[in-house]
């Protein structure tokens, strides 16, 4: 076994953070403790996941595989057979994390706050679950550590309700990413191989508050508050790591200010390919003879015999309708009568492995300014974005300390951080490595 149990990797993530929001606010003066470490490296640009949002982007990071193999398409998932909305979990990443394989190898991790590990799996070392975590006792591993965050009020999440009162919910920003920074203080000073602090508040206040990033921004102030702590909390726990250690910095996808929410449900509808019935709750409204679906963001399912409950489309018929719905999906414009959809994408063509069948049929990427969703109240298609950001596929970030990486994907990760630990890359890992160690 070539590994070394002195071999130190370091990964510091901030959600939903664009490279050029970094390089823009060292441009003016903010954000002077990431400034100073930012000069010790170099950073490239980093592709996200399709769909390019945290929990697909985040279990594709944590596993080294793709969709395809891992089984995390969305926040929300589907069981076709009940045509029932349901919450991936830990439990549902069909590959071996990172912490898992690291453990395999005499190797020890320490995980912090990195969306969809709840509930906590054991793992050698410490994992502190990001969100969703609903229950704190069952959010860290070993166990004392979860009882000392229920005993400390740990907050893993800042409640979006309190959006309506931007003070309160910069004061939520605060108080949790202050839990999780004193969490990673903690963990940093333990005897581990790969440690990651997951930062989530960036992509909260980006949702939020993305137009206030602007000096005319009605919360400038809260919007770089927040930005600055979470520079100073990316530097404490960096002062804290052991001398040698390798530190990766990174973001899992873009960010763009939102102007239109678009209800793909809600088109789908009145381009006759889906009918809603009145009773049920979110996808249980579907009727019979409806040929397609969509579930947040961008996600379409046909209504498939012997896949969903009700499906009818036969597997001759398939690439007909597929076509159908392709058409109709490429020609939503927003009300200005700009186009709505970037592209539309086959999910054969995007996912392969053993998972792949859980996947979409069809993917439709927006054009910035677009946010994607699938809906199940029978309102309008489009409606102004009532958040002010949304992700984008393009413009996250890959900063590594001392060294020169190429661009990639985020499925290179994995493979760069063993490359860095001296350990040979999984021949299961996806992607490349993006450093010479
Ligand atoms: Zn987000």
């Amino acid at each position: 076994m070539s590994f070394h149990r002195n071999e130190r990797v370091c990964v510091i993530s901030l959600d939903g953070v664009p490279g050029s929001l970094v390089e823009e606010a060292f441009a003016s003066g903010r954000l002077a403790p990431l400034r100073a470490l930012w000069a010790q490296g170099a950073a490239v640009p980093l592709r996200s996941t399709i769909p390019p949002i945290s929990s697909v982007a985040w279990a594709t990071y944590a596993t080294g595989v793709a969709p395809g193999t891992h089984g995390i398409y969305g926040f929300v998932d589907r069981d076709p057979w009940t045509m029932r909305e349901r919450l991936p979990t830990s439990w549902d990443l069909a590959a071996p994390t990172l912490w898992d394989r690291l453990g395999q190898v005499g190797g020890r991790a320490a995980v912090v706050n990195l969306p969809l590990t709840y509930p906590a799996r054991p793992i050698v070392g410490w994992l502190v679950a990001g969100f969703p975590a609903p229950d704190l006792a069952r959010a860290a591993y070993p166990e004392a550590l979860a009882r000392d965050l229920v005993k400390g009020g740990y907050v893993v999440d800042p409640d979006p309700a309190l959006v309506a009162e931007p003070e309160r919910f910069f004061a939520e920003v605060r108080r949790s990413l202050d839990c999780q920074r004193r969490v990673a203080l903690r963990l940093v000073r333990e005897d581990w191989n790969l440690f990651h602090f997951h930062i989530m508040v960036t992509d909260r206040v980006n949702h939020f508050f993305f137009r206030s990033r602007k000096p005319d921004g009605p919360q400038h102030r809260g919007f770089w508050a927040a930005y600055e702590r979470v520079a100073e909390a990316v530097s404490e726990v960096v002062d804290a790591l052991p001398e040698g250690t390798e530190l990766l910095l990174l973001s899992d996808h873009g960010f763009a200010d939102a102007r239109w929410e678009v209800d793909l449900n809600a088109h789908l509808v009145e381009a006759g390919l889906l009918q809603l019935g009145d009773g049920g709750v979110g996808l249980s409204r579907v009727k019979p003879g409806s040929a397609a679906y969509s579930l947040t963001p961008g996600r379409v399912y046909l209504l498939r015999r012997g896949r969903e409950r009700d499906g009818w489309i036969a597997p001759d018929d398939g690439d007909r309708w597929l076509a159908r719905v392709e058409a109709a999906l490429r020609e939503l414009k927003v009300p200005d009568g700009a186009p709505a959809v970037a592209d539309v994408l086959a999910g054969a063509d995007v996912y392969r492995g053993p998972r792949a069948s859980l996947g979409p049929d069809l993917v439709v990427l927006p054009v910035p300014g677009v946010e994607l969703r699938g809906r199940w109240d029978g309102g309008p298609v489009f409606r102004p974005s009532p958040r002010q950001g949304g992700h984008t596929l393009d413009g996250a970030f890959l900063w590594t300390r001392g060294r020169e990486a190429q661009p990639g994907t985020i499925l290179d990760v994995p493979p760069t951080a063993w490359a860095l630990l001296g350990l040979p890359v999984p021949g299961e890992f996806e992607g490349q490595p993006l450093v010479r160690p």
